[in-house]
């Protein structure tokens, strides 16, 4: 039952129409097209109110009218569906290794992407890298019609570890202020996530998880991270750190990890740790050294799987992130069947993402389309 702006004070109403903005154009990306009539069924909100909201989306370019339905008699109603062009995002991806970007229009379709090196990891540096990559594609795409800057990197944010920093983290981006200077600086809302949360994300609005309301993501990049996404929506917990996969304990015998642990998951599977055993190889560009390693990690993530599925309950599980296609679907191959655990018996337990090695930044392009199209 929705709220109506008569029901609460002053100061909500203005909250309660955006509200209602968001949920009509969450039903529109979801079905596509509606009448005013199926709006306001599919909302629950008055005919006058979905003629007031729908004049604000035609006057912002966020809808367009698509015609008249074919119906046997009287007059067809006119349908209503999201203008893809009507605005676009930008999503970014960063870590100390470089840096790639999607834009994506309203629908959450890609219209452009690349990718690079970064130039220095100091904040004043990075703020201009940042600003520069960001004010040279709002030229491209016309400032007037962004709705803003998905910003995705390794977690944790705010954290104080005891040793090495995350790998592929970059020490300017692991609190929120340069953040903040980069919202006045470039005139956009500007989301700074995780990249496991962001790529999870992108995997619900346009991958394997689509509208899926539980699951799970693991993102194997540099490190190794999760994003929870629990009733639709993220899970980020009380600091933004929810997920931190990578430091699930496997083996409390095993290598010594930055968090001051011993045994974190990340110490098997993630690209630095592939790095890492490589170098201790004879071959370590070998066939055989890449087989050891995934049989190391396989094993490292079916074990950690179970602990996510006896505490999540997850629909299901997708496997996925920076790391190259190929890799992860060896990963994939070599989890085989899942270990038992209350999700047992159930189809479609772990499955790998389809949206490719920018899942990240795609998720990133999503943060402000979610943030305009979303009721939650
Ligand atoms: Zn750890």
């Amino acid at each position: 039952m929705l709220e109506s702006p008569a029901n609460l004070p002053a100061s909500n109403a203005s909250d309660v129409r955006r509200r209602n903005r968001r949920l009509m154009l969450h039903e529109l990306r979801l079905r596509g097209s509606l009448s005013r009539a199926e709006l306001a069924r599919a909302t629950g909100l008055t005919p006058p109110a979905i003629a007031g909201i729908i004049q604000d989306l035609l006057d912002s370019g966020l809808v367009r009218e698509a015609g008249r339905r074919k119906s046997a008699r009287g007059q067809p109603p006119i349908e209503i569906e999201i203008a893809r062009e009507g605005g676009y995002a930008v999503g970014l991806r960063v870590d100390t290794r470089g840096y790639d970007f999607v834009v994506s229009d309203l629908g959450g379709e890609v219209v452009a992407s690349g990718q690079g090196e970064i130039q220095g990891e100091e904040p004043e540096e990075l703020l201009e890298f940042l600003a520069a990559l960001y004010e040279g594609l709002a030229e491209k795409y016309g400032a007037g019609r962004s709705l803003g800057l998905g910003l995705v990197t390794p977690g944790p944010f705010d954290a104080i570890w005891p040793g090495i920093p995350t790998p592929g983290a970059i020490a300017a981006l692991q609190t929120r202020s340069l953040v903040e200077t980069l919202t006045t600086r470039i005139g956009v809302d500007v989301f700074l996530e995780n990249d496991a949360t962001a790529a999870a994300l992108g995997e619900r609005l346009n991958g394997v998880a689509r509208e899926v309301n539980h699951f799970f993501y693991v993102f194997v990049g540099e490190g190794v991270g999760g994003g929870i996404v629990m009733k639709g929506e993220p899970y980020r917990g009380e600091s933004g750190n929810a997920g931190e996969f990578g430091h699930l304990i496997v083996d409390p015998t095993g290598p010594r990890c930055y968090c001051g642990n011993s045994g974190c998951l990340g110490q098997y599977l993630s690209l630095s740790s592939l790095r890492q055993f490589q170098a201790t190889q004879p071959d370590g560009a070998s066939e055989a050294a890449q087989e050891a390693w995934l049989a190391s990690a396989a094993r490292a993530l079916s074990l950690a799987l179970v602990t996510v599925e006896n505490l999540l309950d997850p629909e299901m599980i997708v496997l996925g992130g920076a790391a190259p296609r190929q890799l992860l679907a060896r990963l994939f191959d070599r989890v085989g069947e899942m270990r038992p655990s209350v999700r047992l018996g159930r189809q479609r337990r772990l499955l790998l993402s389809d949206l490719g090695e920018r899942s990240a930044s795609y998720g990133a392009s999503t943060l402000p389309i979610i943030a305009v199209t979303s009721p939650f």
